[in-house]
């Protein structure tokens, strides 16, 4: 029987590439940019692309795959892909949700406590012999009991909200509607009152032109002096400028981000700061989390040569 032909794009683990090369005749490109240099045939042969990264892929690439049915997206956030390009072409994607979830909420509290608890700074402290020659270091802040304010009660959102009411922190929302949730937790229908209502407020929404600056200049500047946002949603929810502009004037407490609307360059600006914990945009990034990813992508991949329902459908 002949294999269906299916396009790996992106940089996989070592892990992911054997069980495509096994099921399916795989050509594998790094990026999307090497998709002028497949031979014409190969390329019309193309039934499905297993996508990985944050290029964009749009008309101009599915145009180059005329045989293309189906993007298997590695990862929830499926921005970087022109959803709409592709259903006008009947080309299926699908991403991996909930998979993740677990660690991309592990990270966003463990950036708080990093912050909040001077770790990077006291580890450094500790390393340079300071402990010794001059003591302790300066005193940091408590994360537990404080609000929480979480932009975005989706999957991952509400990881987060769980994760923080553990820390017995009082739970505040925006979501376009209210939610059910357990007792007390509080919806504010305005980014900005939530923004005004919480002492960490963090971004959980998806990525993508709608929800683009939508912790805007007004949101930021309805936060509190004593104040810290978080990111682990995409670079383009924030309003950047507006918000490396509050933490350089210390009108926020501080950041804890592990996403910038440029990466991996981000703006200088941000490396200056000494109010933020940043990170390399890690919030999916444990081996187990990423064999989980792969092999959602793989059953999706399955499911469309089936003939079977896709798992997880985005159009
Ligand atoms: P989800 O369940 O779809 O939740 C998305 C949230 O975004 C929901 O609260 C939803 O609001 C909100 N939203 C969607 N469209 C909106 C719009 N037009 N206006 C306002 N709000 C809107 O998604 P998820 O699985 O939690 O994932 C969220 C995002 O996290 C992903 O899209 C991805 O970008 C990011 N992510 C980051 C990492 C990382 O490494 N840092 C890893 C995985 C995911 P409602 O509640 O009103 O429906």
């Amino acid at each position: 029987m002949t294999k269906t032909v299916v396009l790996s794009i992106g940089s996989y683990a070592e892990w992911d590439i054997p069980p495509m090369r096994a099921d399916y005749d795989l050509t594998e490109l790094s990026s999307p940019a090497g998709l002028d240099g497949l031979d014409a045939d190969r390329r019309a042969a193309v039934r499905a692309v297993a996508y990985k990264g944050h290029s964009p892929f749009g008309a101009a690439q599915m145009d180059l795959l005329p045989g293309l049915e189906l993007i298997a997206n590695f990862g929830v956030g499926y921005d970087a892909i022109d959803v709409a390009a592709a259903s006008a072409r009947n080309i299926r994607v699908t991403n991996t949700p909930d998979v993740l979830n677990d660690d991309v909420a592990d990270l966003a509290i463990g950036m708080l406590l990093a912050l909040n608890r001077n770790l990077t700074a006291n580890e450094a402290w500790l390393h340079r012999g300071d402990w010794s020659s001059k003591g302790d270091p300066q005193l940091a802040r408590k994360l537990s009991g404080a609000r929480a304010g979480i932009m975005g009660l989706g999957r991952i959102g509400r990881e987060i909200a769980d994760r923080m009411a553990a820390f017995k922190m009082e739970i505040h929302y925006h979501s376009r509607s209210r939610k059910e949730t357990p007792e007390g937790w509080i919806w504010h229908e305005r980014p900005e009152d939530l923004a005004a209502n919480c002492d960490y407020l963090v971004v959980a929404l998806v990525g993508g032109k709608a929800t683009e600056g939508y912790v805007s200049r007004s949101v930021i500047e309805a936060m509190g002096p004593d104040s810290v946002i978080c990111n682990i949603s995409r670079g383009t929810t924030i309003d950047e400028p507006a918000m490396l502009d509050a933490l350089e004037a210390g009108r926020i407490r501080g950041a804890a981000l592990d996403v910038f609307r440029v990466e991996p360059d981000l703006d200088p600006r941000f490396l200056k700061l000494t109010n933020a914990h940043l990170q390399p945009h890690q919030g999916s990034a444990t081996v187990e989390t990423r064999k989980g990813m792969g092999a959602l992508q793989r059953a999706n991949i399955a499911a469309f040569v089936a003939g079977k329902p896709l798992l997880t459908a985005v159009n």
